[in-house]
């Protein structure tokens, strides 16, 4: 078996920085809008910004913590569809990655 230690480890600081970044837009979103109209506008173009990358955020940490699960229970680097094993190369490339270089 795989030993994925240093995976898991690269998986758990992206997770980390990513629940902060997370934070810091949940924060912004919660801002009070500004009085005047103007400024009101640009915010609301902001705040819809921010609700797009939060999904994309939102997106790559249920990723992974999804290959923290398979890490955990043993499934990770093993292709989703053919049941290959995923080559190193492209776990360390892409460590969420459920598939084999040739099945994704
Ligand atoms: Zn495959």
């Amino acid at each position: 078996m795989s030993d994925y230690k240093d995976i898991a480890e690269k998986l758990r600081a992206r997770l980390d920085d990513l629940l902060q970044r997370a934070e810091v837009i949940e924060d912004d979103l919660r801002h009070p809008l500004d009085a005047d109209w103007e400024e009101q506008a640009v915010d609301l173009a902001d705040d819809e910004a921010l609700e797009g990358v939060d999904t994309v955020l939102r997106d790559e940490i249920h990723q992974i913590r999804l290959a923290l699960l398979r890490i955990e229970n043993g499934t990770y680097g093993t292709c989703a569809i053919c049941g290959e094993e995923i080559s190193r190369e492209r776990l360390e490339a892409r460590p969420i990655a459920t598939r084999c270089i040739n099945c994704a």
